[in-house]
């Protein structure tokens, strides 16, 4: 990339038209698993918005484009762009955006893509530094409305629920059953469903109006996994 920072611009631009190119290849690639070849057309236009060099870390910059997930420091990573894009679109986010919570900010990249396709998004980070550096990189990029706070996201956010939609970024065995519990009926919760290190498949569910759930399995996937106490590193 150019270090002048305009062309730099520039260079980043044509990279992520370049990005929404791939991403749509591997769509049409995949669409024996996620059964549709038609992508919510929102979701590329976020993407085609959110800077997502500036969701890595510096020397991590030149290769934020690649359709690849990149390591963001403590020990975890901001998922692939093609997932990004899958889940979001599974998502099914209301014309308006709905409310959405995600378990797992990161990077808050993927946060940033629903708050692009117009969702008011509550995230919650578990490693303290994550959440921190999250907040900073939002606030200056202007996302008012993507919300993020330090915790235990197996918690979800009972203040701001209910929800329309959950996305859950990093695997568990289980569905944590607090926020079934916060997504309004007829409401999609997204999350790789497995063991840690193990086989794990991208699941959606949805929540029946007896509160039950129905589940549909799309891709194998690998995330890392859903901890319950903050890790120092
Ligand atoms: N959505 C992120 C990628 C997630 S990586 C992005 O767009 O960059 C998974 C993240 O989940 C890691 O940052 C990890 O620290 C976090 N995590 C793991 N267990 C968690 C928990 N119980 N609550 C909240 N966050 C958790």
């Amino acid at each position: 990339m150019n270090p002048d920072p305009r062309t730099e611009n520039d260079d980043f631009a044509r990279a992520r038209a370049r990005l929404i190119e791939e991403i749509e290849r591997e769509l049409i690639e995949t669409r024996a698993y996620l059964k549709t070849d038609h992508i919510d057309p929102r979701v590329l236009d976020a993407i085609a918005r959110v800077p997502r060099e500036r969701f890595v870390p510096p020397d991590m910059r030149q290769h934020a484009y690649r359709n690849q997930p990149l390591p963001i420091g403590n020990g975890q990573t901001i998922s692939q762009p093609y997932i990004v894009a899958v889940m979001s679109d599974l998502l099914q986010l209301p014309a308006a955006g709905g409310r959405v919570y995600e378990l797992g900010t990161g990077s808050a990249y993927q946060a940033a893509v629903l708050g692009a396709m117009g969702a008011e998004v509550y995230s919650v980070e578990i490693q303290p530094e994550l959440a921190a550096r999250a907040e900073a990189l939002l606030a200056e990029l202007g996302f008012g409305r993507v919300h993020v706070r330090a915790g235990d996201g197996y918690l979800g956010w009972p203040q701001a629920a209910p929800f329309d939609a959950i996305i859950i970024t990093a695997a568990g065995p289980e569905v944590p059953q607090p926020l079934v519990d916060q997504l309004k009926t007829g409401g999609r919760l997204v999350m790789p469903l497995g063991p840690s290190g193990g086989a794990q498949t991208l699941v959606v569910l949805v929540k029946q109006p007896d509160g039950t759930l129905a589940q549909r399995e799309l891709l194998p996937v690998r995330f890392v996994p859903i901890t319950r106490d903050p890790i120092d590193s």
